[in-house]
């Protein structure tokens, strides 16, 4: 019989299997210590210090589907909608590129009528048009038919980022309706879709949501690592009191615990995937103050500084509290500088900030 590795053994382990993984995701104390020094000491041996930006758009919050998570679901009567216009989206776009994010990314409630999509072609066409594509896109827009996505991409998309909330079946339909509109087969089908259509594919999950174990999570990271994603992007869950989810919310772990989950998601991911981007989702912000820089110190490598008009900010309400929704721009930059040289990290400016893992592969 193969002896069991010790917990430092696992910490030095790539390939590890689900019971491995677990182990690793129950540490705590000092272990649970030395887990994020290594996924922080992993990622710095794969990539640096650097951090990427994407400034983010919220392009608008009018949804097709109903997630019982979510507070931009179509069911949900009391958020105000918005959609922003053509000059407003391009403007949020010019101020990246003048603050020199590098990047931008394109994120909305889903919606696929034929308007809709011409409008995003069009969009990412006169996006790449400033300083002559100086601007990496990132699109967050979720289910669309491989010809949506390809028509995006030849217009001049290259990341799109689909979480797949769950990759546990049955897990899936207790946080979504079970219906044609919320077909977890369809998710995947639409990841293995973009992945042909030639993007950087991001995926993720949402960490502490009500019925979840540490077997789904296990599974989730072993998900990610089989679809061999170019990016991940995890954060707690947090409930929305105007969502049906919102009457579990006494099931779930307190606020400190999904924090440390996610830290420990996010640290064990690094291990099993070390050259991918990740991002330090805003969600962790949310529940802790301190949680973006403690995601880039446990191997998350990604931060999205909210480029949306303020005026529209609070309507992208997805959940309650969410963090910077009143910060302008500047200030969110000077803030991140001083927050991330604090930790030993800097933001890379101007630069689209691909996932190595991606660049490795495709190259030449
Ligand atoms: N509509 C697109 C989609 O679903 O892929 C993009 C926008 S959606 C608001 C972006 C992400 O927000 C989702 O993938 C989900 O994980 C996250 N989200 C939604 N409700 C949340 C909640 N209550 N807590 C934490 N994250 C949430
Ligand atoms: Fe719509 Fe995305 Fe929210 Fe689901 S998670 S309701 S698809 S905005």
């Amino acid at each position: 019989m193969t002896p069991i590795p010790s917990f430092d053994e696992l910490l030095r382990k790539q390939e590890l299997d689900r019971e491995e993984i677990k182990v690793l995701l129950a540490a705590e104390g000092p272990e649970k210590g030395r887990l994020l020094r290594r996924g922080l000491e992993v990622k710095l041996a794969h990539l640096d210090n650097c951090v990427h930006l994407r400034g983010l758009i919220e392009f608008g919050n009018v949804c097709e589907k109903n997630c019982l998570y979510c507070g931009l679901r179509s069911g949900n009567g009391r958020v105000e909608r918005y959609c922003l216009s053509d000059d407003e989206v391009l403007s949020c776009a010019r101020l990246a590129h003048e603050l020199g994010y590098g990047s931008v990314a394109l994120q909305s409630g889903e919606r696929s009528y034929p308007e809709f999509i011409a409008r995003i072609e069009r969009l990412v066409r006169e996006i790449k048009k400033i300083d002559n594509g100086s601007l990496g896109i990132t699109l967050s827009l979720g289910e669309q038919t491989e010809e949506t996505y390809r028509r995006w991409f030849e217009a001049g998309a290259h990341r799109y980022l689909l979480r797949i909330e769950s990759s546990d079946e049955e897990l899936y339909y207790r946080i979504h309706p079970r219906n044609a509109t919320h077909d977890f087969h369809r998710r995947v089908d639409c990841l293995e879709a973009l992945k042909r259509t030639g993007y950087q594919t991001g995926t993720g999950v949402m960490v502490g949501l009500p019925f979840q174990t540490l077997e789904h999570l296990a599974a989730d990271l072993l998900f990610f690592k089989r679809m061999d994603v170019a990016m991940v992007g995890l954060g707690p869950y947090i409930p929305h009191p105007d969502t049906p989810l919102y009457k579990f919310k006494d099931l779930i772990p307190s606020a400190p615990e999904r924090m440390d989950m996610t830290l420990k998601m996010i640290a064990v991911l690094r291990l099993m995937m070390p050259e991918i981007n990740m991002v330090a989702a805003t969600a962790n912000q949310t529940i802790d103050p301190q949680g973006r820089e403690k995601a880039i110190s446990a191997g998350a490598n990604v931060i999205m500084p909210n480029l949306t008009p303020g005026e529209y900010r609070e309507s992208y309400f997805i959940y309650p509290d969410k963090a910077c929704v009143k910060d302008r721009p500047d200030q969110c930059q000077t803030c991140l500088d001083i927050r991330l040289a604090a930790i030993g990290h800097k933001i890379l400016y101007n630069a689209w900030g691909d996932s190595k893992a991606f660049t490795e592969k495709h190259r030449g």
